[in-house]
């Protein structure tokens, strides 16, 4: 250590300077004090410029530190360790060891090394004037001091970006914690790096479908073999970070993956000017804010999944809650294609059931969407239940021109459920849209999980009415039947003000099958059927009694008119049968006036058939032809 009376002065004058810069521009951070003690040195040393030069492991070199922050091109050439050590063995060394380099047209240069525990970790080069003397003594001083305060401060720096850097993560978690907007919590891992790392860029690689309500810097994941970036494709794939050096660019990037705990949701890309270097501290600080970020994007996916779970279960829940209330076959359809039109903001819905399940014999369902009634539809809807009928599989298309370039369709995404019961296909659910790729494959999955829980619903209520149907239709000739008839005439009775029933009894009936058999004779009673239903139309309510026995209720109609109408009937029966054969019918009658209940106006009907039988049969008899 040099020290004499001059000496120590000049180190006293020195020390009160850092201090004063220590003291006093806490505010300028790291860079300012670069810049202050880079200008106390050239003050001190009377030099024209001072500048510090670090040693910088990952680069093998020595880099000016007033570099990252000024972004200044390099004024004075990069040296190597190896350089270095050849200037100390070449090049003249003053005093213990000052490094006088070779004189540029106006400037001395002189490398003052900083040691710390007898390392180099780097130095000082000053330029002079030729024409200045330089003091050497003054510059050994200068190396001892900056020495100290340098190694002090760069500690104190960097427990001051620490504490900077835990802050903010803290706030970053904060955030991550408080809020389920995964858009909130990328700003705030952007806004952070950019106020930490100023110098880099950076860029948010995700997949295609995130939209942002923030101007977040986000750009496309690209992780195809051979197209896109590799580095970031890299760190997708296999969540380790990555690094990438781009001469051309002049830049360097680092790809840290956003990895949550179910797996990786994206890349953050960092991008440097290829002369700042990655430090460690730097990349394990980023990485761990990318890791916050995979964890917010992985919650937020999460939480987005189960609400619409459960927006699903619930619609299912409802529907097949519904379905299974007993409803009628059109109330169940008619609910079912209302929620899908609503839940799926569907514009078409179609319910078509197949005959016996052939999917060439479809019934297209009042209840579907007017399109599927419309003529022109047929094509499109043929084509549906043709590729159903083919791979009994549900059908997925999203943009139907691509894949039928040839065949005209309005709707381009296209989904079809086919209705299977017992194996057995019963029909197809068809949804439409105009627009391509509308129905997301989620959309389709529930809409399939929907109409399976459906089906059995659609196969119960067609069960019922089907019952119904033949508890009310006669089995042979496909009239009411008899249940159904007198259920219809105490309807009547009840709010009607008048009405006739007219008896109808097939004559020598026992004779028809004993000639022609009694197939042929059930052929007869059907031949008859229909003839009376024919006749009777809408005008009243036609069933078989009973046997070769048909009955015919007119409501509002008066005697005198019943008794034309079955006369017409006598008569058709006689001109049109073939075998030839006759009826004979009874007329009854009632209205306000008349006293009793149903049974009599049947039983005054049945005695008019007597009537009739008795008077030579193939005629009519009304029961107030006999008096009341
Ligand atoms: P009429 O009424 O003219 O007095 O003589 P009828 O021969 O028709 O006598 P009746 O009404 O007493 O007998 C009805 C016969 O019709 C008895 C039965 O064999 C026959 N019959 C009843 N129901 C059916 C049926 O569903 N199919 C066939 N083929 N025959 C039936
Ligand atoms: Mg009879
Ligand atoms: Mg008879």
């Amino acid at each position: 250590m040099i020290s004499n009376k001059v000496n120590s002065q000049f180190r006293t004058q020195l020390k009160a300077r850092f201090f004063d810069l220590m003291t006093t521009d806490e505010q300028g951070g790291w860079s300012r004090f670069v810049e202050g003690i880079e200008s106390i040195i050239t003050d001190s040393a009377q030099a024209k410029k001072a500048c510090i030069y670090i040693y910088n492991k990952a680069e093998d070199s020595f880099i000016p530190i007033s570099y990252t922050w000024n972004k200044n091109p390099l004024e004075q050439e990069i040296l190597t360790y190896q350089d270095w050590l050849w200037l100390c063995e070449n090049q003249m060394v003053m005093g213990t060891s000052v490094i006088a380099c070779e004189h540029s047209n106006q400037n001395d240069r002189y490398l003052i090394p900083l040691w710390n525990h007898d390392e180099t970790y780097g130095y000082i080069s000053i330029s002079h004037s030729l024409e200045e003397n330089v003091v050497l003594s003054d510059l050994e001083i200068i190396g001892e001091e900056v020495s100290n305060v340098y190694i002090k401060m760069r500690t104190y720096f960097q427990s001051l970006d620490d504490e900077k850097r835990h802050e903010r993560l803290f706030k970053v978690t904060a955030k991550f914690h408080s809020s389920m907007n995964m858009d909130d919590v990328l700003a705030e891992i952007i806004d952070t790096l950019r106020q930490l790392y100023p110098v880099f860029d950076y860029y948010l690689l995700l997949s295609h479908d995130y939209s942002s309500a923030h101007e977040l810097p986000i750009r496309e994941l690209v992780y195809d073999s051979d197209g896109g970036n590799k580095s970031s494709a890299q760190a997708y794939l296999t969540g380790e970070i990555q690094f990438e050096e781009s001469w051309n660019d002049r830049q360097s990037c680092f790809y840290a993956p956003l990895k949550g705990k179910q797996g990786v949701y994206g890349v953050l890309q960092v991008v440097a000017p290829n002369t700042v270097q990655f430090v460690d501290e730097d990349i394990n600080f980023i990485t761990l804010l990318a890791n916050t970020a995979g964890n917010a994007l992985e919650n937020a996916r999460l939480y987005q999944q189960s609400k619409r779970l459960i927006t699903d279960l619930q619609l299912i829940n409802e529907t097949t809650h519904k379905l299974n209330s007993n409803l009628r076959l059109s109330d169940t359809i008619s609910f079912l294609s209302n929620q899908i039109l609503h839940s799926f903001q569907a514009e078409e819905v179609g319910v078509l059931l197949f005959q016996d399940g052939n999917v060439e014999d479809f019934q297209v369902l009042q209840e579907s969407s007017p399109f599927f009634s419309q003529a022109g539809s047929e094509r499109l809807v043929q084509y549906i239940t043709a590729s159903i009928g083919e791979q009994r599989d549900a059908l997925f298309i999203g943009d139907f021109s691509v894949k039928n370039p040839s065949f005209y369709s309005p709707y381009q995404s296209i989904m079809a459920i086919p209705m299977i019961q017992s194996e057995s296909l019963k029909g197809v659910v068809i949804v439409m849209h105009t627009m391509p790729y509308f129905f997301s494959f989620e959309t389709f999955k529930l809409l399939q999980s929907l109409v399976h829980h459906s089906t059995l619903a659609f196969a119960n209520s067609m069960l019922r009415e089907e019952l119904e149907r033949l508890v009310s239709t006669d089995y042979l000739t496909k009239l009411y039947s008899r249940k159904h008839l007198d259920e219809a005439v105490h309807k009547h009775y009840d709010q009607d003000q008048d009405g006739s029933f007219i008896i109808v009894d097939i004559d020598n009936f026992k004779q028809v099958n004993d000639t022609y058999g009694h197939q042929e004779g059930d052929r007869i009673i059907v031949e008859v059927s229909n003839l009376l239903r024919q006749e009777i139309g809408n005008k009243g309510i036609t069933a078989r009694w009973g046997g070769e026995e048909l009955a015919i209720y007119l409501p509002e109609v008066d005697v005198n008119e019943a008794y034309k109408i079955g006369e017409e009937l006598v008569r058709k029966v006689r001109d049109y049968t073939n075998p030839r054969v006759t009826i004979s019918c009874g007329v009854s009658y009632w209205d306000a006036s008349s006293e009793g209940e149903v049974v009599d106006l049947f039983r005054r009907a049945d005695r008019a058939l007597y009537e009739a039988k008795e008077s030579g049969k193939d005629c009519i008899k009304h029961d107030q032809m006999m008096g009341k």
